[in-house]
């Protein structure tokens, strides 16, 4: 897919949906379902190679290969494994976005430092900040986790562009701007990333930090720091809402999976979970399991009591 930041990608999603160390409120892809710090082998190495081989006999060669996706790739066990084994396969450089959440542990600043790229995040100046703008797994200390990102900045030999991500009402201060300049100074990454609420976040009080505002705070942060945020994106947000009605009136003809949604709508599956949340949390659809399979319905398939 095309990246502003980094030209043509290729995107690896190897840890499943929203399994993340954050629970971002700005989140795009809605509340974090499996909040964790476990680290573990979430995918096979050996199918992720082999799916990343076969997909790259046939496009054409991206600018990078991005180990990102739609929960925290250092969570996988095995990451490190899966960058040395692009490497084998490909010459192609490797760029890993990251929250930054688990650089305090020496084994995940090994596994990443075979990249060509690492982008962590940080959002917040101050502990109580970062609990209400990244509502952490509660293994997660703040200043432990600035330390590690320091450590890593210094010990890793690739550029490192920290993504800092400002919402409106909550880090848009000028104190709260000035304390997470500190840190970024501390950090001392090639360079800083912009970003705000450009995209339907987690919670609606996430607010947009308007285009001016964030040349300011970039100015503020000095020369290695740009604004990334598209605001392009910011129309598309009346777009979520039509498509969920259409997602509602779809599941008021007939219970269906989040797969039938997808292929139905022709929506991206993690676009679909999104929308299918949102409803639920409105309790406007219900699920339920019927051998095996979770359906979601725009009316109660099995009235039980407190179901949804
Ligand atoms: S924005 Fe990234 S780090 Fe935050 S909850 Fe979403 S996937 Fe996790």
């Amino acid at each position: 897919m095309p990246s502003r930041r980094l030209g043509r990608s290729v995107g690896i999603d190897f840890v499943p949906f929203k399994t993340c160390s954050y629970d971002c409120i700005y989140c795009q892809l809605g509340r974090t379902t499996v909040k964790t710090i476990e680290r573990k082998e979430y995918a096979p190495v050996d199918a992720v190679l082999k799916e990343v081989e076969e997909k790259l006999k046939t496009i054409f060669p991206p600018d990078y290969i991005t180990l990102s996706g739609s929960g925290e790739p250092t969570l996988h066990s095995g990451i490190a494994d899966i960058i040395s084994g692009i490497k084998k396969i490909s010459s192609i450089p490797v760029a890993v976005l990251t929250n930054g959440s688990l650089f305090w542990i020496d084994e995940v600043r090994d596994a990443v430092s075979g990249a060509d790229l690492v982008i962590p995040s940080l959002d917040a100046g101050s502990q109580k900040t970062f609990l209400s703008v990244n509502r952490p797994h509660s293994g997660i200390i703040f200043k432990k986790m600035v330390e590690g990102l320091c450590t890593f900045r210094e010990g890793f030999r690739g550029p490192v562009w920290l993504e800092v991500f400002i919402t409106g009402g909550i880090t848009d201060s000028d104190d709260e701007i000035a304390r997470i300049k500190a840190l970024a100074d501390r950090i001392a990454p090639e360079r800083i990333q912009l970003n705000t609420t450009v995209r339907t976040p987690a919670e609606r009080y996430a607010k947009m930090v308007n285009r001016g505002k964030m040349e300011e705070i970039s100015s503020f942060f000095g020369r290695t720091c740009e604004v990334i945020a598209d605001y392009t994106k910011v129309h598309e947000q009346s777009e979520f809402s039509s498509t969920r009605e259409d997602v509602l009136e779809l599941l008021r003809l007939r219970p269906c999976s989040v797969d039938d949604v997808s292929s139905g709508l022709g929506l991206h599956r993690n676009e679909t979970v999104k929308y299918i949340q949102e409803l639920m949390d409105k309790e406007l659809i219900w699920m339920e399991e019927r051998r095996g399979k979770r359906l979601y319905s725009g009316y109660r398939m099995t009235k039980t009591e407190g179901e949804k």
